[in-house]
């Protein structure tokens, strides 16, 4: 199935008599007829539900179709991105373990990997996703258990070179984690670069509708734990809280996502409730036509700021002047990456408050990539607190505007811009 038809078809198969749209299992157990039909499934010996902490019938679908627009083999969904960022590389990482990430992914994951993991007795080195190759090999050590990277990052919308990641995660033995949330699998699908696993917060595109927080895990199913068996023996060894049970054994190219499911989900648990996965689920089948309407919209609008002379600079991968157009070329589906630029005026830091209030129709918020366009700037909002030379060092511009052009008319959105640009 092409992805179109995933997002309408896939997931949800209903048999005879079924119904056609994904039900809400809104319950927390499942009913067996016999105590032992209940132990194998604890023994995790026949695949079945018993408990919704662990997994849902509902939650599963909608991870399914998930899973089939990534091209990927297995997949789960997490009650947030956040959470599904913490998992995916907790699955694998352990007190005394490393990884390696760049410093241009979204801040809530370089405060989860920077600050909340060391404390855990995870360590992370930041590098810049525009380091050589050399610069970024130092990077690594014998205990580094992954790579981790985002396809498209948030805020400052810089294109990852995917290939030349996976090179060098491989390169070290380790897997390459990719976030895909603002690329999307429609405009992207990073494991046919080389990506091993990708994460996504579907709180943004793929839910759509600033209704509902929620993340997702695929895995490729590509990357050989068992070959790296004395780095990964979470996967490779006997799990104790399961008699023993080794995943990789017993669920071969599943192992990964197994244990995630089986063992973080258990003992964590971040399950999204059915109610918000049956949304997402809506969202999706959406996603097609929505993320190529964001993209054309944030196009025309990209062209329209670059030829302001308010604009002192915009980013965006369409425009061939970007530093990333050509790899978002060769990556991204027809070339298109998403909604989300990042451009500065005339005026500075009191100039960007001035204009931001004089907006009428796009909105100040603390979201991005959902049908509404919005927009935010970091120096006044998110890092209010740092001072303009701290900003610099962070890699935000004082006068950097987030700017997530939403699925409305774009020449109603222009003339919103417009009018703002020219307040007094
Ligand atoms: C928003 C976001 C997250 C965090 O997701 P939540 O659903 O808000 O927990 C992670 N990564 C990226 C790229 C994001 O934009």
């Amino acid at each position: 199935m092409k992805q179109e038809t995933i997002c309408v078809q896939g997931g949800w198969q209903p048999k005879n008599g079924e119904p056609r749209v994904l039900p809400i299992y809104q319950s927390t157990t499942f009913k067996y007829e016999s105590s032992e039909a209940m132990a194998d499934l604890f023994d995790l010996k026949t695949e079945g539900y018993f408990y919704s902490r662990l997994q849902n019938p509902t939650n599963d679908a909608v991870a399914a179709k998930i899973t089939a627009l990534e091209g990927g083999i297995a997949g789960m969904l997490t009650s947030s991105g956040q959470a599904a960022n913490f998992y995916a590389v907790f699955n694998i990482c352990e007190a005394g373990d490393h990884l390696v990430c760049t410093k241009e992914i979204y801040g809530g994951t370089y405060n989860l990997y920077g600050t909340t993991l060391p404390k855990l007795g995870i360590e992370c080195t930041m590098i810049s996703e525009n380091d050589s190759e050399e610069e970024i090999d130092k990077a690594f050590r014998p205990n580094t258990k992954c790579l981790m990277a985002e396809t498209i990052s948030n805020p400052s919308c810089n294109v990852l070179d995917i290939a030349k990641m996976a090179r060098i995660a491989h390169k070290h033995g380790v897997p390459l984690i990719v976030d895909n949330t603002f690329a999307t699998p429609i405009n992207c699908r990073p494991f046919e670069f080389g990506a091993d696993i990708v994460t996504h917060s579907t709180t943004k595109y793929m839910e759509g509708h600033a209704t509902t927080i929620g993340g997702a895990i695929v895995d490729s199913g590509n990357f050989d734990w068992d070959f790296y068996g004395e780095k990964f023996k979470g996967l490779t060894r006997p799990d104790p809280s399961y008699h023993g049970l080794t995943y990789t054994k017993s669920f071969g190219k599943k192992a990964y996502i197994t244990k995630a499911t089986v063992q973080l989900m258990r003992d964590l648990g971040s399950i999204p409730s059915p109610q918000n996965s049956f949304l997402l689920n809506l969202g999706l089948e959406t996603l097609h036509l929505r993320v190529q309407r964001h993209c054309e919209n944030a196009q025309k609008i990209a062209e329209w700021l670059q030829a302001n002379e308010e604009v002192t600079w915009i980013h965006y991968s369409g425009l061939p002047t970007d530093p990333y157009h050509e790899l978002a070329q060769k990556q991204f589906r027809d070339g298109m990456s998403c909604g989300v630029m990042c451009f500065g005026i005339k005026g500075g830091r009191e100039r960007a408050i001035r204009f931001m209030n004089s907006l009428k129709l796009i909105a100040i918020v603390t979201h991005v990539a959902d049908a509404r366009s919005c927009i935010l700037h970091p120096a006044s909002h998110t890092h209010r607190q740092m001072t303009d030379e701290q900003l610099m060092k962070a890699g935000v511009q004082p006068d950097l505007m987030r700017l997530s052009i939403g699925i409305e008319n774009a020449d109603d959105l222009i003339a919103d811009l417009d009018q703002a640009l020219k307040a007094k």
